[in-house]
Parts: C-alpha cells; sequence; structure tokens
C-alpha cells in the first residue's frame, strides 16, 4: 500500500512507453537534429515525427508546432512575441487582456509588458470560474493586440467556453491565445479562431522540460523570439532541440489520442466516486466550480467550517494532493483561482485539489476518501 497519487494537474507520471521511446535518444541515437550528417538527419526525423503527432493531438499542422522547455516558455513567448512584434512595426494598440484565473506564467508575462508601456486588463470571473462574454466584448471595444484565456483551470479544471470567446476576440481584430496546458491530451480541442496556444508535455504523460506553441500559419502570426540564436524552429525559438524530450512528447501525444475518450468517461466516473464518499463523511464539504463543464479529473473541494487544507494533507501522509495555496517565505497566500472566484482567504485555506488521472484506480479512490475523511476528523477533533 504505497503512497496514493491524487495531483494529476500539478504534473503525471511519464507513461512507461514514453520512457521506452526515449532511451536511445539519450543513448546511441545522440546526433544533433540540426546537423546534416548521418546521426543529425536520424535525429532530424524523430523530431519531425513527434511534431506532426503533436499537431495532430491539437488539430494544428506539423509546420505550426514550435517546440519550447513547456508551457511557461510558450505563454511567455505568445504573449511577449506577439505584442513587441506589432509594437515593433508601429501597431498603435496597447491593449492585452487576460483573466485573473490564468497560470502565474500568463499573468506575469502581462504584466511584464505594462511595464513595457502596454495596457494590461485583467477580467474576473463569476463564481464558477467562467469569463464573462460579454464583460470581454466590453473590453475589446478599446482596440486590442491579445487576448490570452486558458481552456481549463489548473486548480479547479474549470473550463471555459472557447470557442464562443475566441469568435468574440476574432470579431474585434485582435489576437487570440489559448493555454491548452491542461486541456490538451485530455479532451478534444478546437482552434478555430485560435492564433496561439501552448502545450506542456508532463501534464499529459510525457516529460518534463519539453512544451510547445502553437502558431498560425494562415494567416500567418508573426512574433518576436525570446532568445537570439541560430534560429531553430522556424526563428521562433533558437537552441538545439532536445531530441529525447520531443520523442517524449511525441509518443504521449500519440497515447493520449487513442486513450482520452476513455479515459475521460473512466476518470469521471472515478472523480464522482471520491466526491460522493467525501459527502458522505464530511458533511458541510462543498464543490468548486460545480455548475460548470469541468476537465473529467477535476475536483476542487472546501472542506466543512474550521478544517485547513494544508492541516488535513499532513495528517494524511499517503494522500498527494494539494491545497491550491503556494507557500511564499514563510506565509501562505490564499489560491488566487479561488479568491477571484469570490472565496474568503479563510475559505481559501480550507480548499483541497485532487486530481485524478491515469494511474487511478477505483481501490486507490476507495483508499483515499477513507484516508482523507479520517484525517479531517482528527483535525477536527484537534
Ligand atoms: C502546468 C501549467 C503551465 C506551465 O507548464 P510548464 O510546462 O510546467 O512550464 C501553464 N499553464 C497551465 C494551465 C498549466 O497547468
Amino acid at each position: 500500500m504505497g503512497m496514493i497519487y491524487l495531483d494529476h494537474f500539478s504534473t503525471t507520471p511519464c507513461d512507461p512507453a514514453v520512457v521506452k521511446a526515449m532511451l536511445p535518444w539519450f543513448g546511441e541515437d545522440f546526433g544533433n537534429p540540426h546537423s546534416l550528417h548521418g546521426p543529425g538527419r536520424k535525429a532530424a526525423q524523430a523530431v519531425e515525427r513527434a511534431r506532426e503527432s503533436v499537431a495532430r493531438l491539437i488539430g494544428a499542422e506539423a509546420r505550426e508546432i514550435v517546440f519550447t522547455s513547456g508551457a511557461t516558455e510558450a505563454n511567455n513567448l505568445a504573449i511577449k512575441g506577439a505584442a513587441r512584434h506589432l509594437a515593433r512595426l508601429g501597431d498603435p494598440r496597447r491593449r492585452i487582456i487576460t483573466v485573473a484565473t490564468e497560470h502565474k506564467c500568463v499573468l506575469e508575462s502581462v504584466r511584464a509588458l505594462a511595464s513595457e508601456g502596454f495596457e494590461a486588463v485583467v477580467l474576473g470571473v463569476d463564481a464558477d470560474g467562467r469569463v464573462d462574454p460579454e464583460a470581454l466584448r466590453k473590453a475589446l471595444e478599446v482596440p486590442t493586440l491579445l487576448v490570452s484565456i486558458m481552456a481549463a483551470n489548473n486548480e479547479t479544471g474549470v473550463l471555459q467556453d472557447i470557442p464562443q470567446l475566441a469568435g468574440i476576440v476574432k470579431a474585434a481584430g485582435a489576437l487570440m491565445h489559448v493555454d491548452l496546458a491542461q486541456m490538451a491530451g485530455k479532451m478534444p480541442v478546437s482552434l478555430k479562431d485560435v492564433d496561439l496556444a501552448s502545450v506542456s508535455a508532463h501534464k499529459m504523460y510525457g516529460p518534463k522540460g519539453i512544451g510547445a506553441l502553437y502558431v498560425r500559419r494562415r494567416p500567418r502570426v508573426r512574433l518576436e523570439p525570446l532568445f537570439s540564436g541560430g534560429g531553430q524552429e522556424r526563428g521562433f525559438r533558437s537552441g538545439t532541440l532536445p531530441t529525447p524530450l520531443v520523442v517524449g512528447f511525441g509518443a504521449a501525444a500519440e497515447l493520449a489520442a487513442v486513450s482520452m475518450a476513455e479515459e475521460a468517461v473512466r476518470q469521471a466516473v472515478l472523480r464522482d466516486d471520491l466526491w460522493a464518499q467525501l459527502q458522505g463523511g464530511l458533511p458541510g464539504i462543498v464543490l468548486n466550480g460545480r455548475t460548470v463543464p469541468r476537465l473529467a479529473g477535476a475536483l476542487n473541494v472546501c472542506l466543512p467550517e474550521g478544517l485547513r487544507a494544508l492541516d488535513v494533507l499532513e495528517a494524511c501522509p499517503d494522500v498527494a494532493a494539494s491545497t491550491g495555496s503556494a507557500c511564499t517565505a514563510a506565509e501562505i497566500a490564499p489560491s488566487y483561482v479561488l479568491t477571484a472566484m469570490g472565496l474568503s482567504a479563510q475559505k481559501a485555506s480550507q480548499c483541497l485539489r485532487l486530481s485524478v488521472g491515469r494511474s487511478t484506480s477505483k481501490a486507490d479512490i476507495d483508499r483515499a476518501a477513507g484516508l482523507l475523511i479520517a484525517a479531517a476528523r482528527t483535525c477536527q477533533t484537534n
């Protein structure tokens, strides 16, 4: 009886088939994919096959995929790259719109641009974590360069209606960037009216340290690169590609494509089972984002009054889950995603993020529910 991992939105284990696919590229097949000799060409072919697999997963063309070190870099490249490129061309627009519940790397990229003279507009969300399309339309009344909205939230699993929001953005003539880090590999994605989209391998059973940015070709989206260098990845991203990680990403994308429909159904059943058991054992527990579509594995709950999520997890070392709060220095900051949904700092500290994944079994759910309920009861009496 080992540890039960219920933190798949934080990262996922590499699928054994992914590890197997990567191994030769760490060893005998070490060639530089940008070299023109035999070993280089062999690596380049493997990279291009992986590029096709990643593209196919999100419905893009291989030529539209730029490999990066992960979704953090892809988000930075999309947001800063697009804004700086257009500003350099003399575009008078300055407005960049995003949402309060985005990943830190999006919020911080937009904030960095604000210090370069761009105007940052951060839209709020409703109690279920959704963006109001009318608020977006209103914000777009001022000519806007770019809008960045995530498809699925990494703390709550709440889905935004990207086709609808992207349509509004397109009608207003702004570029649309979507952070797909949580959605890709879990659900089919739509790139309709989307110009830029970020993905990450380690959120979909691939290796850490590799991701990609989708850059639309028709009409062509241009970006100022973040790095100066040899001009790899069509000039968007200099640096030697890590062949093993790229190959692993491609293998993970192929596995996700074949298993995602079945997994979504299986994980939703397990997630609902866990929720039912927690409700049974902990009266007063509340589900966050309950009335809106969510990712199949997502379960973000607010524990009953008087319970701190951190204390419960500490009393429950065999369950690996997350509180959503970030520990900064000595303080524990409440999750800004949950406070943006209207929860008080106090309430946010009661919230637990459980995320079911491909490695979760029914036995895991039963055991985790028992352990969490017992831990909560211990904390309640203390
Ligand atoms: C994990 C995550 C990121 C960051 O991805 P990395 O590949 O770890 O840099 C960005 N956005 C979302 C929504 C994520 O879940």
